[in-house]
């Protein structure tokens, strides 16, 4: 095959935050040949080769007799994966860069900083016109442990290391980063909690991980800690979260995801002081940096080479 036969195809679009037009004019430049067809408006279902896609309906993907590649746009393969009729048998990629996505290692970082520096407890004071000083630790005396060192928690870590802080991961395998602490397995989950005082959640959402968060494991926090969950709302037992709180055990958390999204008008998360609620903007896929990696795994497709960021779909991530 040669490299201009590469170049052609058809790309089915379902886009997220951006419209068509602003990937269309990414593939217009850097696979010329590729055809565009945007998802609500696919005659041909048969002549579709790559999907790129947030959010389709259940059973949606399972009827496209010759698609080759399925590209998630959501750095979270939840919703794909929980289609009961996915076909599991296409090669299945995300489309992050893999130096990390800058958008999340940014609100890590921001969030991290708003933990070390206590901003929850002095917006409290502010409520109640109260001037307080706290006692501050610097850096150097804050241990950030971050459960997921993957392509967003490995460069979060690094950036909030550059901070001074102590840093470490929990992952499944341990993992050998410089001067970042690395706990892996079921085993060392408590020593790694046990050692953090800012929790920066970025698992992905998988039947081992739902609910990981909860009253037992964050007691091993120490008193005061606090949480930062990026991920999946179900990975944290928001009754367990609040229950916390409420004893003292914890000093606050910061949630850019919560089990029922939107999150519901009544959720009693939205009124506790120490919480900080954003709707789930941590990160916006944006066509400019994910279109070539999408590209790149296409040529890597039709020369048989090996993809990036390609997704075990057993595992679940
Ligand atoms: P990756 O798939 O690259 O990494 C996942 C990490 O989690 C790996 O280090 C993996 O361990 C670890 N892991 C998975 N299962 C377990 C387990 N059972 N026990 C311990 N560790 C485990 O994911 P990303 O870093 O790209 O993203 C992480 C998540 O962040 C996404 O799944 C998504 O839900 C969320 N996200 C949220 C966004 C937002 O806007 N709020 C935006 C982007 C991502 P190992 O390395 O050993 O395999």
């Amino acid at each position: 095959m040669t490299v201009a036969n590469l170049e052609k195809g058809m790309l089915l679009i379902k886009p997220a935050a951006e419209p068509v037009g602003a990937w269309a004019a990414q593939f217009a430049r850097l696979m010329p040949g590729l055809q565009i067809v945007v998802w609500d408006e696919v005659r041909d279902r048969a002549s579709v080769d790559y999907a790129l896609v947030a959010n389709p309906p259940f059973g949606w993907l399972a009827n496209f007799p010759a698609l080759k590649l399925i590209v998630s746009l959501p750095a979270g393969l939840d919703h794909l994966l929980n289609d009961p009729e996915f076909p599991r048998h296409i090669p299945l990629a995300r489309c992050l860069p893999p130096a990390g996505d800058p958008m999340m290692t940014e609100y890590a970082l921001l969030h991290v900083l708003r933990h070390h520096r206590q901003l929850q407890a002095y917006a409290e004071f502010q409520a109640r016109h109260e001037w307080h000083k706290l006692p501050q630790p610097p850096a150097s005396e804050r241990r950030v442990g971050i459960m997921g060192a993957g392509i967003v928690g490995r460069a979060a870590a690094r950036a909030i290391q550059t901070f001074g802080f102590e840093v470490a991961t929990w992952s499944r395998r341990p993992k050998e980063l410089q001067r970042i602490a690395s706990f892996a397995g079921e085993a060392e989950l408590s020593i790694f909690l046990a050692r953090t005082d800012i929790l920066l959640c970025l698992l992905p959402m998988t039947v081992q991980t739902k609910g990981i968060l909860n009253v037992a494991t964050m007691s091993h926090l120490p008193a005061g800690a606090s949480i930062i969950n990026l991920s999946r709302g179900a990975l944290l037992v928001e009754s367990d979260l609040l229950k916390l709180l409420n004893t003292g055990h914890l000093s606050g958390a910061t949630l850019d995801v919560t089990e029922v999204e939107p999150l519901p008008e009544s959720s009693p998360l939205w009124k506790h002081p120490r919480i900080t609620i954003t709707p789930h903007i941590g990160s916006v896929v944006r066509a400019a940096n994910a279109a070539p990696v999408v590209a790149e795994n296409i040529r890597r497709l039709e020369r048989g080479e090996d993809l990036i960021n390609l997704v075990d779909v057993a595992s679940g991530y």
